[in-house]
């Protein structure tokens, strides 16, 4: 049997150990810990929309209305009105024909990738894409096959190698870890050339980037036919819970038909989908929380740099500070802790080894005030020569 304490003790020693924070009231800029008020900036909740009032209102309205639970799995009694028309507004938002939710986004690639990539497929990922991604290719028996980050050559090159057979290529919209974007518009040209899928998981793009808020596809400008397949998620930008896949009428009669993690699971409450439809409406009412945001984003990225801090290129609200060992991105962490900011240490296995990093996200919600405030924090540390130790020479 596995030694488990021998195994922890281990991963404690490598400062790869994860330990939850506990949250004592909503998610917001201002998070309550052991009693205490700290300054949040690890939230996905971008647009400020996951405590706001009128999403909190729709979500008792729903409640009054449907009750606490589904009941069911959406393909028995499980699927309300409140899921449906959910659905239908996402896919007008994307501006696809169809929209399906499943009930996590987790879920949603381990079923869309179990479907597309079975047995005798090629999946190709980009090597930075989400753990959902690529465990889904695994779920499914296709054959995994990584290419480097963002280098559309290499993934030619490797598609160019492959034996003939069906290709689906899969990449995150905005990488959750580094904040980039994928070369959405090339990425649509190889998989054309090579007659392969593509999928595309937008969870940190939506509501945040792109006209309207419609992601990284609208923003680049690319349809259905370039990109069949797109992945959403509800708990980042909308500030509620839950993802959908969108894209043709047949695409999502299959995944109705054959996605496992859609079929043999719970629906969520549709008072939660009424939630997710008032979140939706705020989301697409303008684009001020996205103009803040990127207000907010570049305030930051100039501080940073007058600091002497080297942040990765990134226009969207992930701003990694990369400092390279697990152990010293943990003492970072808690330096921050101590003067009341929260930012928490991503370590292996979620990035690559030796990379480990504070990331910083952003929110519409925060001030100026707020950002000039992680700033001082920063300098602080900085001038105590805690991150310049901290930082691993390739990263500095
Ligand atoms: C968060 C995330 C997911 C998973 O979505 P959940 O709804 O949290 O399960 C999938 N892909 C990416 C890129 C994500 O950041």
């Amino acid at each position: 049997m596995k030694d488990l304490s021998a195994a922890l003790g281990e991963r404690k020693a490598r400062g790869l150990y994860r330990d939850r924070q506990v949250i004592e009231g909503p998610q917001g800029v201002n998070v309550r810990m052991d009693g205490r008020e700290f300054l949040s900036f690890c939230s996905n909740d971008y647009l400020g929309l996951a405590n706001h009032p009128e999403v909190a209102t729709a979500f008792r309205a729903g409640l009054e209305t449907y009750g606490t639970g589904s009941g069911a799995a959406h393909l028995i009694s499980g699927h309300s009105s409140a899921h449906h028309v959910l659905e239908e507004e996402l896919a007008d938002f994307v501006q696809r024909p169809r929209a399906l939710l499943f009930s996590t986004g987790y879920m949603a690639n381990l079923g869309v990738l179990a479907v597309l990539g079975g047995r005798g497929v090629r999946v190709f990922e980009d090597r930075s894409n989400h753990a959902s991604l690529l465990d889904g290719a695994r779920l499914g028996g296709a054959r995994l096959v990584r290419y480097r980050h963002n280098d559309t050559a290499d993934l030619a090159q490797r598609l160019q190698a492959s034996p003939a057979g069906e290709h689906l290529i899969a990449t995150d919209g905005v990488f959750s870890m580094d904040g980039d974007l994928a070369p959405v518009a090339e990425l649509a040209g190889v998989a054309a050339r090579h007659a392969a899928w593509l999928m595309v998981d937008d969870a940190h793009g939506l509501g945040v980037i792109g006209p309207g808020g419609r992601g990284t596809l609208a923003q680049a400008g690319l349809n259905m036919t370039q990109v069949p397949v797109l992945m959403g998620t509800l708990g980042k930008a909308c500030g509620t819970f839950g993802a959908f896949v969108a894209g043709s009428d047949e695409l999502i009669e299959t995944l109705i038909q054959e996605a496992r993690t859609y079929i043999y699971t719970t629906a969520p409450p549709p008072a939660l989908a009424q939630a997710t439809r008032t979140a939706l409406r705020l989301l697409r009412e303008g684009d001020g929380r996205r103009e803040r945001l990127r207000v907010l984003v570049q305030r930051f990225r100039r501080g940073a740099a007058q600091l002497g801090l080297h942040l990765p290129e990134s226009q969207t609200p992930i701003q990694p500070l990369i400092i390279g060992d697990a152990g010293a991105t943990l003492r970072l962490s808690a330096a921050l802790r101590e003067r009341g900011i929260l930012i928490s240490a991503i370590r292996p296995p979620t990035v690559p080894p030796g990379s480990a990093r504070l990331r910083i996200t952003f929110s519409a919600a925060h001030s100026e005030d707020q950002v000039d405030c992680l700033l001082d924090a920063l300098d602080r540390l900085n001038a105590a020569g805690i991150i310049m130790e901290c930082v691993t020479d390739e990263f500095a």
